[in-house]
């Protein structure tokens, strides 16, 4: 119940004003419900290249709505059943549990989740929390467990009320904010950022620049630069690198952190958004690059388990890292409108994040490795991390990831579709979606895109409109699609080019169709020790090996698994270099209803192979991999590779033989 009228009189007044610039409407009948548009930048900030949309209008469709409702009945939709961290004991309930930052963990991912798959279920679930938490604010402005004194777990439960406020227009969210901020700028002197909260200013940034679009309240920008000021200064450290080896916990401390690695790739485009310096718009790709060339893996993410670990694909991941540098690309490329980072984040969320996670979303991984091919619990070569880490389960290791990683495919499906600053559709990255928008005087326009991408090269976008409009289409081509092409309404157009934004302006009616055309050829590049990585389109693949699933044990409900190979790992890649024709072999199967499984992968590429004694298990991983050409005199095998997110015992990174 709202109670305090100002409140009741500022939601009144946003809602007229929203209604005055034509972005409210009524959508015709047979139309998805209308939706708010975007919210562009104000001035002084930087203009976005792209506009996020409120969350809502985007919504999952095909295999990626199958995907979210398998998470719905896995464990993000029921973590506070099984787990007391999250559970009615949570502070964030009013609890005496856990009260830092697993409650907000949790809830980031949980919001998009029932929003996006409209589970009222899980919506009256999310409701409970951010009801705490409104009702529950001190008044003096501080929010979250009376416990709890640290700034950072409120960066998250932050980003947890925009998603929320965007999905329901909650009008007590963004006084509830006002509020927090004023404590906060009022605090910060004697109260100052500690460990996290230091190394994680922009995650809070972003929420005081959501919130200062929509008020125009000039001391959250002040306060913004004190959050810079105050943080961590990322782009130093990758001006001048200075971790080009595996590392451990005492090298860096935070510094060489993988989760806040992946955090801080937003920092520099967010930081650009405030002083519009190029520097600061450069400095991702710098950041980027050097993380490719010191730590990078396969699946597009570099290693870190807990901290850099370098090239070898031994190495771990943390599943953290993943989620977080898929957020941080997701909003680098409505800053910066880079297709690149649109190329980086379908790698990352099309490999890395299914490739460590179970099929049937109830178990994860702390740590996932390119080449696996034993998990268990072992002493592994890992910077820091336990004997636990590559187990799947409930909490392997550490139970960051368990709270935190239903945020990744919620929020991809979110951000497949962004706003052109001219009023039009952005597509930044492709899966099966619909995204609504008001369009030009506001007019509700929905796109229907039709695909089984990443697991085939075509994609279907159908326009429907109660009345033609027009507006622009800017469609990302990735770099790899040579050949790709756009034709509308059967028409192919002049100028497409990998690796750019491909721009369509025209009037548009209902039942205008788009057919997108991305050739998929398999393609190699280089890895650890001249090893060869093969992938298709934004698809990694791997070696299929069988895979022996064994309960170590029960944790609650869920269960901590091992897996064992029941098929050999160890072998070399046959490329002839004089071979004048492709040595892979494609056929692709059905996209069934879980297409990231053994059992189900949509597509496999055969090779030939011998196998290569000499490798074998060291520190229950693949040994050291063999600089490659190697030689073995076994018979040549014909073996099958199939999508990298599918397999969960794997080698991404083959040593070869030429002969
Ligand atoms: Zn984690």
């Amino acid at each position: 119940m709202i109670a305090n009228p100002s409140i009741s009189k500022r939601s009144h007044n946003d809602w007229a004003l929203l209604a005055g610039l034509g972005f409210i409407l009524t959508a015709p009948p047979g139309l998805a419900a209308p939706r708010a548009g975007p919210t562009p930048n104000r001035p002084p900030i930087q203009p976005n290249a792209f506009n996020l949309l409120p969350l809502g209008s985007v919504k999952p469709a095909g295999w990626l709505r199958q995907e979210l409702q398998i998470q719905a009945n896995g464990l993000s939709g029921h973590l506070d059943e099984v787990w007391e961290d999250v559970g009615p004991s949570s502070g964030w309930l009013g609890g005496k549990g856990e009260s830092w930052e697993r409650g907000p963990y949790f809830l980031d991912g949980l919001v998009p989740l029932a929003f996006l798959t409209g589970d009222e279920r899980l919506i009256a679930k999310a409701k409970k929390y951010v009801d705490w938490t409104i009702e529950h604010q001190q008044p003096d402005g501080w929010i979250g467990p009376a416990a709890m004194t640290d700034w950072w777990p409120n960066y998250v439960m932050l980003k947890v009320l925009t998603q929320y406020q965007e999905a329901t227009g909650d009008p007590r969210i963004i006084p509830l904010m006002r509020k927090y901020f004023a404590f906060q700028a009022r605090h910060l002197e004697e109260r100052p950022l500690k460990e996290w909260a230091i190394y994680r200013w922009h995650d809070e940034v972003l929420s005081l620049i959501w919130l200062y679009n929509r008020t125009g309240d000039a001391s959250l920008l002040d306060l913004a630069r004190r959050m810079h000021n105050l943080g961590y200064d990322w782009e130093a450290q990758f001006a001048d690198f200075k971790y080009k080896d595996k590392t451990a916990k005492t090298e860096g401390a935070l510094a060489n952190h993988g989760v806040n690695n992946s955090m801080a790739l937003k920092a520099a485009p967010v930081w650009w958004l405030l002083t519009g310096d190029k520097k600061d718009r450069d400095a991702v790709h710098q950041m980027l690059s050097t993380l490719d060339r010191y730590h990078g893996q396969p699946f597009g993410m570099f290693s870190a388990d807990e901290h850099y670990a370098g090239l070898d694909p031994s190495q771990g991941t943390e599943l953290c890292a993943v989620v977080e540098a898929m957020f941080s690309l997701e909003n680098d490329i409505s800053v910066l409108g880079d297709p690149k980072l649109g190329d980086r984040l379908e790698k990352i969320a099309y490999n890395a994040l299914p490739g460590t996670l179970t099929s049937d979303s109830w178990a994860h991984q702390y740590d996932q490795q390119a080449n696996q091919v034993i998990v268990s619990v072992a002493n592994r070569r890992w910077s820091t991390n336990g004997p636990e880490s590559n187990l799947f389960g409930l909490q392997p290791n550490y139970g960051c990831c368990t709270a935190n990683m239903h945020q990744g495919w919620p929020k991809l499906v979110a951000n497949l579709w962004m706003a052109t600053p001219d009023g039009g559709f952005a597509a930044v990255g492709y899966g099966p979606s619909e995204v609504s928008m008001p369009v030009g005087e506001g007019t509700p326009v929905t796109l229907v895109e039709t695909t089984d991408y990443p697991f085939r090269e075509t994609v279907s976008l159908a326009v429907k409109t109660g009345r033609s409009v027009k507006f622009p289409l800017a469609l990302r081509i990735p770099a790899w699609a040579t050949g790709a092409t756009v034709a509308v309404n059967g028409a192919a157009l002049a100028g497409v080019k990998p690796g750019e934004f491909f721009r369509v302006e025209r009037v548009w009616k209902s039942g205008d169709a788009v057919e997108l055309r991305f050739p998929m050829q398999v393609g190699t590049s280089t890895g650890y020790n001249n090893s060869i990585i093969v992938t298709r389109g934004p698809l990694l693949y791997s070696l299929k090996i069988g895979e022996s699933w064994s309960e170590l044990r029960q944790s609650g409900s869920v269960v901590d698994w091992e897996v064992y190979p029941t098929s050999p790992w160890n072998y070399a890649l046959l490329i002839d270099p004089k071979a004048t024709t492709s040595p892979f072999t494609v056929t692709e199967l059905p996209v069934g209803r879980q297409p990231f499984s053994l059992e189900g992968a949509p597509v496999m590429i055969t090779a030939q192979a011998r196998r290569l004694p000499e490798w074998q298990i060291e520190d229950d991983s693949a040994g050291l991999l063999p600089v490659s050409p190697v030689t073995s005199k076994r018979h040549v095998e014909t073996i099958t590779l199939i999508p990298y997110g599918a397999a969960k015992l794997r080698i991404a990174e083959f040593p070869f033989t030429q002969n």
